[in-house]
């Protein structure tokens, strides 16, 4: 429920209308814009008599918010968020890329596709340094050492770092990075929401596999009402009947998120398609569709991956695809 105040509203029975939403155990949101306050109640309104509240003088108009979810809510904090990550902003009409292998590999692997993937104007570097492997026995990451190489890549590049957190148990090593990435099978891991919550600390939280856009939403209200407002969303392909494509790519998920919510949403091809040649495709369609930015899986020698090779792009094919993203951005759907 959100209620909206009419033209400074007197102060004292502005107090009171907080007080006595407070003692109906209701945690409020404020948010004052150039002309309009606005009060968001977060927790069980059902008991909240909507009408004594309407006849209030300082109240305009209550509304009732169908959306369980009020801080990743654009109604209630209606510009766009703009994260700055080192200096680098996303959001908002920022475009970022973040590029880098499905896995690190080696000091020699990293630095080879941070050297080209810096050339070709990424923004961001990533990597995966713990792994979520369907099979148990498949590589799994180079762990805590994948890390250390990152941050050492970061700092011959200058790129800042994105990379996944697999459990709880992992975050103290994940201090020096800029960009926590939830991936899509830990979307509903609410203990790990919750704790990255607790940071202040960039989180790419990326789409489950099976999961609506309401379900990614309140994952991010999860993030958000542990006091972390940074939180990017990554639209990464659902799982459908198709099995041509390694996920079904949902771009209407980029406009229709963008009434949703405030927060920037980056599109991820290479694991929506599963496909490389057909990652170039899909990223100049999402940014097109009015995308934040992408996030593409760039290797030095693809064939030889050790995780997801077959859509992964060659640094030169990636600054293809960076010069045709950069060709279409300027006509990108605004909404
Ligand atoms: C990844 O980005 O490395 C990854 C594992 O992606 P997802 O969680 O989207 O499958
Ligand atoms: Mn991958």
């Amino acid at each position: 429920m959100i209620i909206i105040l009419k033209d400074n509203p007197e102060e004292k029975q502005l107090d009171n209308l907080i007080s006595w939403l407070k003692s109906m155990n209701l945690d409020i949101h404020f948010s004052k814009g150039e002309s309009t306050t606005i009060l968001g109640l977060i927790g069980d309104t059902s008991a909240v008599d909507m009408d004594l509240i309407n006849a209030l003088d300082i109240v305009e108009t209550v509304k009732q918010v169908q959306e369980p979810y009020k801080n990743v809510n654009r109604k209630f904090h209606p510009k766009d968020t703009v994260i700055d990550i080192c200096g680098t902003k996303v959001g908002s009409g920022n475009f970022q890329v973040i590029a880098g292998p499905c896995s690190v590999e080696s000091r020699e692997q990293v630095f080879e596709i941070a050297q080209g993937v810096k050339k070709a104007g990424a923004h961001f570097l990533r990597g995966g340094a713990f792994k979520p492997r369907t099979s148990p026995y498949a590589f799994q990451g180079m762990r805590a050492e994948g890390i250390e190489l990152l941050l050492e890549a970061k700092k011959e590049f200058g790129l800042p770092i994105v990379t996944e957190v697999m459990d709880l148990s992992q975050l103290p090593l994940f201090e020096e990075v800029d960009v926590i990435q939830v991936g899509a099978r830990n979307m509903q891991n609410f203990e790990l929401l919750k704790e990255v919550g607790r940071l202040d600390k960039p989180v790419l939280l990326k789409r489950g596999l099976a999961n609506t856009l309401k379900e990614l939403l309140m994952s991010a209200e999860y993030i958000m009402a542990g006091g972390n407002e940074k939180v990017i969303l990554c639209e990464r392909g659902i799982r459908t009947f198709e099995t041509a494509t390694r996920n079904t790519l949902d771009l209407a998920a980029i406009p229709l998120l963008k009434t949703k919510t405030h927060l920037p949403i980056v599109v991820d091809p290479s694991h929506a398609t599963g496909i490389a040649h057909l990652v170039k495709p899909m990223a100049i369609a999402a940014a097109a569709a009015g995308a934040d930015g992408l996030m593409i899986e760039v290797h030095n020698d693809p064939p030889h991956a050790l995780c997801d090779g077959a859509q992964s792009l060659t640094p030169e094919a990636f600054a293809d695809v960076m010069d045709a993203v950069n060709a279409v951005l300027p006509h990108a759907y605004k909404g």
